[in-house]
């Protein structure tokens, strides 16, 4: 059912809450809009202004490599600014009471981690973009280091010492998803009894393929978005409010 209004949803999810042993929440780009940081796919996100680069053309090009962290720096207004919401701090909360062994979350701002949930318990489908990497030697680079670089060069993308590609610790679209994370994350859908898919348009696979997963083992599936997705009608609940009105009573300190 869809709730009708925000007194209904907030008591519904948390008696829903409550009835669980193990809750898994399942977050997309839609709980951190309230920090600054757009999403892709609302009227007016991301999507709708650039198109992402592919994997494929950042091997392929320089020149879209150094248009990649041209944009990753634009980027760093919202990101480096950003700090977690109240859907954040809900969750949080939730993770602290026992209730929640994590967060998945396709999400790559380090929101979650910096609202209190240990970092190797949240899961990150798609990396994290507060950080680089060599795609050769993995070796770990920050931001500020190659921003330094950058500039030096006269905004050119710098390169690993051992002449590997250096770029920010996320899945670009025709990059291959982290195995580890994918299992974990598939395991947790598969072995919870209530997963909680909070602000995402579920439309990016193989992520979206976790809140049908849930819902096939047996859970009970809700899912907090403003617009209407493809997997609403399946849900046991669906709270079209806004996330921080929605989750904001399950903040304890
Ligand atoms: P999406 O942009 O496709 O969908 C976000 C959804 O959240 C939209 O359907 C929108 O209606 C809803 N929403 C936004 N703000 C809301 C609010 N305050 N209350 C209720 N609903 C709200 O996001 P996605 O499904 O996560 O897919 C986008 C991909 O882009 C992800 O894979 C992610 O890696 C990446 N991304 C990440 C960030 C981030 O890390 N913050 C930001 C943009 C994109
Ligand atoms: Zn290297």
């Amino acid at each position: 059912m869809i709730a009708p209004d925000l007194a209904t949803a907030t008591t519904m999810l948390r008696e829903m809450i409550d009835e669980s042993e193990r809750v898994v929440p399942f977050t997309g780009a839609g709980i951190s809009t309230e920090s600054g940081i757009p999403d892709f796919r609302s009227p007016g996100g991301l999507w709708t202004k650039t198109q992402p680069i592919p994997f494929d053309l950042f091997i392929a090009s320089r020149e879209m490599r150094d248009e990649s962290w041209r944009r990753r720096f634009a980027m760093e207004e919202y990101f480096g600014k950003a700090r977690p919401t109240r859907g954040h701090l809900a969750l949080a909360s939730l993770y602290r009471a026992g209730k929640a062994p994590g967060v998945i979350t396709q999400n790559i701002d380090n929101l979650h981690q910096s609202a209190g949930v240990p970092p190797q318990d949240v899961v990150e489908l798609h990396g994290n973009t507060t950080f680089a990497t060599c795609l050769d030697c993995a070796r770990r680079y920050e931001l500020v280091d190659v921003k330094q670089k950058f500039e030096a060069a006269n905004g050119h993308a710098p390169d690993c010492d051992c002449g590997g590609f250096i770029k920010t610790a996320t899945v670009s679209f025709g990059q291959s998803m982290p195995e580890e994370a994918m299992r974990r994350a598939q395991s947790w859908a598969m072995d919870c009894d209530l997963f909680i898919a909070i602000g995402s348009s579920l439309v990016v696979w193989p992520a979206a393929s976790l809140p049908l997963q849930a819902k096939k083992s047996g859970a009970r599936l809700i899912i907090v978005n403003r617009e209407p997705t493809e997997f609403d009608s399946i849900a046991d609940l669906v709270i079209r409010n806004d996330i921080g009105d929605a989750l904001s009573p399950l903040i304890s300190h």
